[in-house]
Parts: C-alpha cells; structure tokens; sequence
C-alpha cells in the first residue's frame, strides 16, 4: 500500500510539473504581431504596446518602433533598436512598438552553412522546410563577407506613407562581420497582414551594428529554424489616429518596394 502512495505521488508530482511547464510554455508554436503590415504602411507609426509587453510573447523578434525610430530585432530575450544613425541601441521596457512579430524561438539542430548570398540561402530554405503554409523563424549565426542593411530615420507627425520614408533609408554596407541574422518567413497569404516570404534582421556579433537585410553574403555559419502554426493578431484600438488609415488597399507594390 505504501509503495502504491509512493507511485502515486511521483505521478501527481509529474502531472503538477507538466502542467506548470506547459503554462510557462503558452506561447510554444505560436507567433504573435502587432498590427497589420498595412497599417504601416499607411502610416500608422504611433506605438502600440511597450517592449516589455512584447517581450511576453516571445524571446525572439522583428519589428519597428513608434514614430519609426529605427529597426527592431529581438534576439534571445532581449530588444535591440538600430537606428538610422546605423547604431545600436537597449530601449527601455516602456518604449512603445507600432508593429512587431515575435515567437518563443525553440531553436532546431544547428545546420552548417556553405557559402552562399542571400537567394541561394532562401532558395536551400525554401526547399529544406517546404512547409509555406507555415510561418518559420530563422536564425544564422555566422561570419558574413558584406551585408547590406538598412535603417529609417524617425517620423513626425503628420507622418508620411512608408513608402515615402523608405526614399530616405539610410543603408549600410557591413564588410567582413561576424553576426546573426534572425526573421520570420511567412505564408504568401499573409498579403496586408505581414510581408509575405522573408523578413530578416542583421545585428554584429558585439552588437553595434545592424539593420533591416536588403541582401548578404555568407562565409560560414550555422543555421537553425522553428515552425508555427498559431498566429495572433492583436490589432490596434487607436481609433483617433486610424481614422484615416485604410488597411483593406492593396499595398503589394509599395511592401515589395520597401522590404525587399
Ligand atoms: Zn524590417
């Protein structure tokens, strides 16, 4: 009989573990955005929820922040701003995002890289995770012999399409650095939503450098990815500054023109 109550407490004492690790784990297979991609686009650059926020949703990201200030890539838990300035800088919990995407990134088994640019990589992408009805994280870390990164200057109000903006990007040209790049790949029906296919982030290895990836060319690194099948939208309740914003247009040319 003893033994039995013995069983019997190890077993609850592993259900009670289970459970708690499932609820620490809820955002497991899910990523979550704010905003729609649209309503960037349009113009919609006030914050909508603060980094500290975000950071409950995932330990991995990219995005922007209100008023357009700069490129936003979340890495292992922490947020970094790269600003047109072409640095980097550590915001603090309260600074407010218009638009982001994390995941709870559960890291695959790292894949040696060979050398390639930056179709080669999605095109070997594309054909080792053929699954593009899902959303997927990818994470390089490796030594790159250039990336091309960009970043956009903050906005006033009255704030400018995206579009616009994006004529004065500042781009940087990163020679022979050691760093990682993360984003996300979406489904091609995310259109108005999010950006459809590749989404990448550049942040240096010291982490002083970076941007949004307009193209790369890797040396050697270590790829790793996850997948999703959950995706939470939570929009925007700023009804005062989204009177004027029409998020149903097709935008398609403009995204194309701005992300790739
Ligand atoms: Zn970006």
């Amino acid at each position: 009989m003893k033994k039995l109550f013995n069983r019997l407490s190890v077993f609850a004492a592993v259900v009670v573990t289970v459970a708690l690790l499932a609820g620490c784990r809820s955002n497991s297979g899910q990523i979550t955005q704010v905003s729609t991609i649209n309503a960037l686009m349009a113009g919609a650059y006030q914050g909508q929820m603060a980094c500290g926020e975000l950071l409950q949703y995932g330990n991995c990201g990219v995005g922007t922040f209100d008023s357009l200030d700069g490129e936003m890539l979340i890495l292992d838990g922490t947020v970094y701003q790269i600003k047109a300035d072409g640095k980097v800088y550590r915001p603090n919990a309260r600074v407010t995002t218009p638009f982001a995407c994390v995941v709870d990134f559960k890291a695959s088994k790292p894949v040696t890289l060979k050398p390639c640019d930056m179709k080669q990589f999605t095109t070997e992408f594309d054909a080792m995770y053929p699954d593009t009805h899902l959303f997927y994280a990818v994470r390089v870390d490796g030594k790159f012999k250039q990336v091309v990164a960009r970043s956009v200057p903050r906005q006033h109000p009255p704030y400018k399409k995206l579009v616009e903006v994006a004529k004065n990007q500042k781009v940087f040209t990163l020679k022979n650095v050691e760093g990682t790049i993360f984003g996300i790949r979406c489904p091609e029906f995310v259109k108005g939503l999010n950006v459809p296919g590749y989404h990448l982030h550049f942040i240096t290895k010291d982490r002083t450098k970076g941007g949004h990836v307009l193209s790369f060319q890797l040396k050697s690194g270590q790829m790793q990815a996850d997948s999703y099948n959950v995706f939470k939208m939570i929009l925007p309740v700023d009804s005062k500054n989204l009177k004027n914003i029409d998020m149903a247009k097709d935008r398609s040319h403009e995204i194309e023109k701005v992300e790739k």
